[in-house]
Formats: C-alpha cells, sequence, structure tokens
C-alpha cells in the first residue's frame, strides 16, 4: 500500500463535507465541527495567533 496516486483512487469515505458557514470542504462529518470556521465548536469564526501574521513591533 503506498500514499501516492494509485492508492488515493481508494479513498471513497469522506471525513469532511462542505462547510455550511465557510464554504470550505473542511466539516467533519462525525466530529460536526469545521476545521476551518470552527462551525459547530464556537460562534465566531476561527481564528488562531499562530494563524495570523504578526505585526512587526520596530519599525
Ligand atoms: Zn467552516
Amino acid at each position: 500500500m503506498s500514499k501516492g496516486t494509485p492508492s488515493m483512487g481508494k479513498r471513497q469515505k469522506k471525513s469532511h463535507i462542505r462547510c455550511r458557514r465557510c464554504g470550505n470542504n473542511s466539516f467533519n462529518v462525525h466530529r460536526k465541527v469545521c476545521a476551518s470556521c470552527g462551525f459547530g465548536k464556537s460562534r465566531r469564526l476561527k481564528s488562531n495567533q499562530w494563524q495570523v501574521k504578526r505585526v512587526k513591533w520596530n519599525v
């Protein structure tokens, strides 16, 4: 079993479906949580500090 292109045809199960809020294909079917915007987990859009670009302090 390889992880490359030949094994991609065997992937029939979907773990993520299209999110109702952000429209990305990142709503987890089993967890009922969107991995992208946090829909199902939080009312606000998901945001992490390590994802946002830091502003340079000494400019
Ligand atoms: Zn979402």
